[in-house]
């Protein structure tokens, strides 16, 4: 560590930051990205600027806490501020609420918007107004920085081109960007629909090298020596009959209400609670979170473990603020050993006391499963090696869910070879690219081993 307390790392983005108005700071999950804005938010403060800083609730209360420890000035929420506050902090989703009080305090002279994937809902919904409140704001400013660890999170990077249009960096219009867009149709017993299939590799080249002046990035690989291990064990778990038919008509639902309602009840019965409960019991002694989205499978998981009387703390975003911090703390403090955490502590909890993280059922979402991964692999841990246990149900969705999962996951790595200013490469050199029509008739694109080593898989596009 340096004088200033920061990583090496964390030092070059610093220098990053500095040198660049604009800037996209797209380290991974866990590398510490918090304390390098921070820093650069006290030099604006200290030049008598006024510095905005967009964050979700949950990361603001910890904001204050490291401001404080970082930099000695800890931020005040926007809407209790006074005209003498220079350095105010305020959620993603006030900040269109509240847009004509911004209004009166704009131009900011920084702007910090971190969990910035929140912008990438302009991808999709190009007039969500949670996204367009905070590109307003960010287009005004003097200056800025978004952060976000996972900027790609789709099969066509639409949302990558959002965040950095948003952010004000000079990149193609969305027109152009769309064009590159390949869909294609899925077929179900009842209709046809259209779903985005992938990206034309040439434009998603041409957004990359438009991006990589403004952007920084370190990967966990980076400070590898200072994180623990990842061991991935997937649990695939046969349903009954039922439970299995149910899962799938979910499958055929667009609705994610409905959606979730279907694969909710099909998981309540299920062998997924006693495949989890077998988890638990195998490794009695140490420290785990179980995620999962659906809370009747927690709820029925929580009750069999009470009825065997393990002990176990519960983060939904049912419990109050003082619950949550009570069981955090009690985790943190290993009185206890256990805890069934939904998407409501994807963000901000932290968990490095635990070395087992349990998902049941994953998302579609490449940035929550790194987000639920990220709460247990941490600068920090004093564990070696962390385990992931990927439960899920052997049904063919959730087949085609971890497909995507890989596919989206193949862009994100590709972004960040382009980003490092390197060509697409494996060990035997330079991938090459080629389109075409495949003998199923259904056009291609994918970059190749250009010794087409048969242990290289191709990266299909
Ligand atoms: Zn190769």
């Amino acid at each position: 560590m340096s004088q200033s307390g920061l990583l090496p790392h964390q030092e070059k983005e610093l220098a990053f930051l500095r040198a660049n108005n604009r800037a996209l700071l797209l380290s991974e999950m866990g590398c510490g990205k918090t304390p390098v804005m921070l820093t650069k938010a006290a030099d604006i403060l200290d030049a008598g600027g006024c510095v905005l800083w967009i964050t979700t609730k949950s990361l603001g209360k910890q904001l204050v806490a490291e401001a404080e420890r970082w930099i000695g000035v800890p931020p005040v929420a926007f809407d209790k501020a006074t005209a003498e506050d220079s350095f105010l902090w305020i959620t993603h989703e006030s900040v269109h609420r509240r847009a004509e009080a911004l209004t009166l305090r704009a131009p900011f002279d920084y702007l910090v918007v971190d969990e910035g994937s929140k912008l990438g809902g302009l991808g999709e919904k190009p007039s969500a107004p949670v996204a367009s409140g905070i590109r307003g704001v960010l287009q005004a400013a003097r200056g800025s920085v978004v952060a976000t660890g996972t900027p790609v999170n789709s099969p066509h990077g639409l949302d990558l081109w959002a965040l950095a249009e948003a952010a004000g960096l000079p990149v193609m219009n969305r027109h152009e960007y769309e064009s590159g867009v390949r869909w294609k149709t899925i077929s179900t017993n009842r209709w046809q629909t259209k779903v985005p299939d992938g990206i034309r590799w040439q434009v998603f080249d041409r957004l990359a090298r438009q991006i990589t002046p403004s952007a920084i990035r370190h990967t966990l690989a980076d400070l590898e020596a200072d994180l623990p291990d990842v061991d991935t064990q997937h649990h695939q778990v046969p349903l009954s009959q039922t439970a299995a038919q149910a899962y799938q008509q979910a499958d055929r639902i667009s609705d994610t209400l409905r959606w979730h309602q279907e694969t909710q009840a099909a998981s309540r019965d299920t062998p997924l609670v006693e495949e989890a409960l077998q988890i638990v019991r195998q490794h009695s002694t140490d420290s785990m979170l179980l995620f999962s989205d659906q809370f009747d499978l927690l709820d029925e998981l929580a009750h069999r473990l009470t009825q065997s009387g393990v002990k176990f703390g519960r983060i939904t975003g049912n419990e109050t603020e003082t619950q949550r911090a009570a069981a955090q703390e009690a985790f943190a403090q290993q009185r206890l050993r256990l805890l069934l955490v939904t998407g409501a502590g994807e963000y901000g909890l932290n968990a490095q006391a635990a070395s087992r993280l349990v998902t049941i059922a994953q998302t579609w979402s490449p940035a929550r499963e790194a987000q639920r991964l990220g709460r247990i692999r941490r600068v920090g841990s004093p564990h070696e090696v962390v385990t992931h246990h990927i439960v899920s149900p052997a049904v063919a969705l959730e087949e085609r869910k971890q497909a995507r999962l890989a596919k989206k996951q193949t862009l994100a790595d590709l972004l960040w070879q382009l980003l490092h200013g390197n060509e697409p490469s494996c060990a035997h050199g330079p991938l090459q690219h080629h389109m075409g029509m495949g003998g199923d008739g259904k056009p291609f694109e994918a970059l190749f081993c250009p010794q087409r080593m048969r242990n290289c898989e191709p990266i299909w596009l």
